[in-house]
């Protein structure tokens, strides 16, 4: 039978038509009359969705891990102790680039499925008398985990402490509430294939104040990274070298996308299809990872019922009805599977997503009652009009 593909994994997340059409298009100079206009463009609606003014956006062609290493190789010398706060995978890959560069790491680590104490961290800084911490760095949504960290109140935690402190917002910016400059992030990390919903290829670093204070003493190695370089071009609207200029094109459609919509409705808009996912969730009788009230708004993870493989799910999910969901990560293959609900996605997409995914776990041998999922889906969808 014909069937049309579904994408539903936390990244790359699909692409609106407009913003295909827009990249649909020849290639200019970057160097040339023109280009500047539409990087100005972009940058300042950018800093709408940072929600910051002090910052500068840098604008690299990467993937989200590149703006995360960007964000690290311009604050910190060789030996510098970081605390690392982390709630899974993504939290440990901060651990890992700091430790790659001889950075002295210190991880806060989180059981997978639970978000990070902002008391532990108070209590840690507040043990931290002469200052040896010199980062403090977070995630905002753990991806692998369908997780949110409170991030205003772990920044607050934070907040008689001299350390930068640098989040990584890549599954979470523009889907997720940020507000740079008001909750005291210095560097804040994204990535293009995720909520901007462009296709992967551009890395962001929102780089405040403070992290360019700490770039002066900085020591690491850099050249592709480095910061100044950047900024040295971004004040001429330019890229020290060639930027990702298609995707630029389909990062301006986005952004006025976005602009359209309003930021707050699109966080609410998030919140109605993780809150559907989850009541059919409930209903179907499957369990969340996380606790609910830390379950993120842009992937939630799903236990696989016992004595079923997550990895079964997924299979039958992609090769009968062409929708391809998550699978687990690291010791959670096989165990959990994630809906990814991020960007270009409406209540529409969901009532796809969960259909199929009854049918799926009905055939397996999971007890629940067809349509039952669905109901609570569509009473979810029904009471927030
Ligand atoms: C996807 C993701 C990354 C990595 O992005 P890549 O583009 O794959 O390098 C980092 N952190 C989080 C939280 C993510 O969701």
């Amino acid at each position: 039978m014909l069937n049309k593909r579904y994408l539903f994994v936390p990244g790359p997340t699909p692409i609106p038509e407009r913003v295909q059409n827009a990249m649909h298009v020849p290639m200019i100079n970057h160097r040339g009359v023109g280009y500047e206009s539409i990087f100005k463009d972009i940058i300042c609606r950018l800093q709408d969705v940072f929600n910051t003014h002090t910052a500068d956006i840098l604008v690299y062609p990467s993937a989200g891990t590149g703006a995360m290493e960007a964000g690290i190789v311009n604050m910190f010398s060789p030996g510098d102790k970081v605390l690392v706060i982390s709630i899974g995978n993504f939290g440990d890959r901060l651990g890992e680039i700091s430790k790659n560069y001889g950075l002295d790491v210190e991880m806060m680590s989180f059981v997978e499925g639970t978000a990070a104490c902002p008391k532990k961290l108070q209590a840690r800084l507040s043990a931290d008398t002469e200052f040896q911490i010199k980062g403090i760095l977070m995630t905002h949504n753990e991806t692998s985990t369908g997780v949110t960290n409170d991030v205003k109140a772990l920044l607050a935690a934070c907040a008689h402490h001299p350390a930068v402190r640098m989040v990584d917002a890549v599954s979470a910016l523009g889907a997720i509430e940020m507000r740079m400059d008001e909750w005291g992030a210095d560097v804040v990390v994204t990535g293009s294939q995720k909520a901007l919903m462009i296709p992967p290829g551009i890395g962001l670093v929102a780089f405040g104040p403070r992290a360019w204070e700490a770039y002066k003493t900085s020591k690491l190695p850099k050249f592709y990274w480095d910061a100044a370089k950047v900024k040295k071009s971004l004040d001429k609207w330019q890229n020290p070298y060639t930027p990702a200029v298609s995707l630029l094109f389909g990062l301006q459609e986005a952004l006025k996308m976005i602009e359209e919509e309003g930021l707050n409705n699109i966080y609410a808009r998030h919140e109605l299809l993780a809150k559907m996912v989850r009541a059919a969730v409930s209903a179907m009788n499957l369990e969340l990872l996380p606790d609910e009230s830390v379950s993120s708004s842009v992937v939630t993870a799903i236990k696989a019922p016992e004595g079923i493989n997550a990895k079964d799910i997924q299979k039958a999910l992609r090769e009968q009805y062409a929708i391809t969901v998550a699978g687990g990560q690291r010791h959670l293959e096989g165990k959990i599977f994630r809906i990814g609900h991020l960007g270009y996605a409406c209540p529409a997409d969901m009532i796809v997503v969960l259909t199929f995914l009854e049918m799926v776990l009905y055939k397996l041998g999971h007890k629940l009652e067809l349509g039952a999922g669905i109901k609570a889906a569509q009473q979810v969808l029904i009471e927030a009009e």
